[in-house]
């Protein structure tokens, strides 16, 4: 297969029996953690290339234009050989320092002073994991911790949101709040206490927006008075759910919480794995509404995939209380690739292009025009919900929608509206009822129309298939 710019190196007829070679040892040995294995037994799964911009190519030489950012993270497009440049360097000179034993690296300091500059104010210590699940083990344990270290024994349990998505660690995906992610997998993670989320469509408490005057932050009250202040040690949330269907809690939600947290010295924690570096047109999503967290879980973004890296930021107050814990004490928490080198390396580089190209700003911009177009997919007979927050929207399905009731699961409606897209070219992913699109941050209004476009093909396509 001839590529534009490069020589081949290959004849057509050799890169064919390489490229199913690879698709026959994909059937054979690599595991697709969220799709059935029958599945990718059966129909194989698509090999990608290259990538540039936001597009990426197959190993058929197929362009598609990446409408979901691979997985909600490479914010600053494909191809970015600064990136690569930086991890490289960086490799060249020192391969490795471990952070758990006292060591530092220059780039895991400049990134830990970096990240707290983008932090709201406050927010100041890092600390570094491989990714987003091993962050909110981390949270869960830095949360337990400060209380213990507080000498509030008793406070280790952690209110969490139904239809959150953190992770799918033991502890992460104990925090989860989709029934998929446990079943099979139970006894879960003690002490998690659920309340409803703030999803409008279907409101948990059977209300209405806005005569309900956002009464399911009230439930973190009401789990707090049930459960007892002195047992809770924080509450998490994703200031706009992705996962779970791109869900973001009305005007005031946040606030309320916050306050409700502070009443009861309880830790507020944002888990800003997806809605961190720009996604939402802030720096952190929960800064859309007027307050601060106590910690906040990060990922995806902050490399724009290009290496594997996640953390938490903590509030000045919280790291104080482990440095006064004295000589004799340590975390004896941490993992071998925390402030891993090159990797930080390559996260400077991202955070250097999201600032020059001032994408947080561009994002703004776009958000008004995202949303507009995602909404037209409401004229779709097989749409009941479309949801947009800054650079992220959910195209919510349903059989009937004056009744609002979902598609057998069994038709795997999202997924066949995900693949019709995809053979147009197009990557969006099904999610629960949901067709999601979450481009890369550098994406230009033609791209969102072709987003757009071929979603609405798509979803002509099943509905009259169905
Ligand atoms: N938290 C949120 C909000 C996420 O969306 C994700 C992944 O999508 C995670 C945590 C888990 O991150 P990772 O897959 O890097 O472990």
């Amino acid at each position: 297969m001839r590529r534009s710019g490069r020589r081949p190196t290959r004849t057509a007829s050799a890169n064919r029996t390489r490229v199913s070679s690879l698709a026959r040892h994909d059937r054979r040995h690599l595991v697709h953690g969220f799709i059935s294995p029958a599945v990718t037994r059966d129909q194989g799964t698509l090999t990608l290339a290259r990538g540039r911009g936001v597009y990426v190519w197959d190993t058929d030489g197929k362009r598609y234009l990446d409408g979901l950012a691979s997985l909600w993270n490479v914010h600053v497009g494909h191809g970015r050989s600064e990136i690569a440049r930086a991890a490289a360097a960086q490799m060249k000179k020192l391969a490795f320092a471990p952070t758990l034993l006292g060591f530092s690296s220059e780039p895991a300091i400049e990134l830990a002073a970096r990240l707290a500059r983008w932090a709201p104010k406050g927010l100041t210590r890092v600390f570094f994991t491989s990714g987003g699940s091993e962050a909110n083990e981390s949270m869960i344990r830095l949360c337990r911790l400060y209380w213990r270290l507080r000498g509030r024994e008793d406070k280790y349990k952690i209110v969490t949101l139904q239809r959150a998505y953190h992770g799918s660690s033991t502890g992460a995906a104990s925090l989860t709040g989709l029934t998929t992610f446990h079943r099979y997998y139970e006894p879960l993670m003690p002490g998690v206490v659920r309340i409803a989320n703030a999803y409008c469509y279907r409101c948990p408490l059977g209300l209405r927006y806005p005569e309900c005057s956002v009464a399911c932050a009230d439930e973190l009250e009401a789990a707090i008075t049930r459960e007892g202040a002195d047992t809770i040690a924080a509450f998490v949330a994703e200031p706009v759910q992705g996962v779970g269907g791109v869900i973001e809690p009305p005007k005031g939600y946040f606030e309320r919480i916050r306050a409700i947290c502070r009443r009861h010295e309880i830790l507020f924690v944002a888990d800003e794995v997806i809605t961190g570096f720009g996604r939402l047109g802030t720096r952190f999503g929960i800064s859309r509404w007027n307050v601060v967290p106590d910690l906040i879980v990060f990922a995806k973004g902050v490399t724009s995939g290009y290496l594997p890296l996640g953390g938490v930021i903590l509030r000045e107050e919280l790291f104080q209380t482990l440095e006064d814990a004295g000589p004799g004490f340590a975390l004896h928490h941490g993992f071998t690739y925390s402030g891993h080198p090159a990797v930080c390396a390559a996260a400077l580089a991202n955070l250097d292009i999201l600032e020059r190209e001032k994408l947080v700003a561009h994002v703004r911009r776009l958000t008004p025009y995202f949303a507009r177009r995602m909404n037209e997919l409401r004229a779709s007979a097989l749409v009941g919900d479309v949801r947009t927050a800054g650079l992220m929207g959910a195209v919510e399905m349903v059989a009937d929608r004056e009744q609002k009731t979902p598609f057998a699961m069994d038709l795997a409606v999202p997924m066949r509206v995900r693949a019709a897209a995809l053979k147009r070219g197009v990557i969006l992913r099904g999610s629960g009822d949901n067709v999601v699109a979450c481009p890369p941050l550098i994406v230009q209004r033609e791209q969102i129309d072709i987003i757009v476009d071929t979603l609405a093909e798509a979803l002509d396509e099943v509905a009259r298939e169905l």
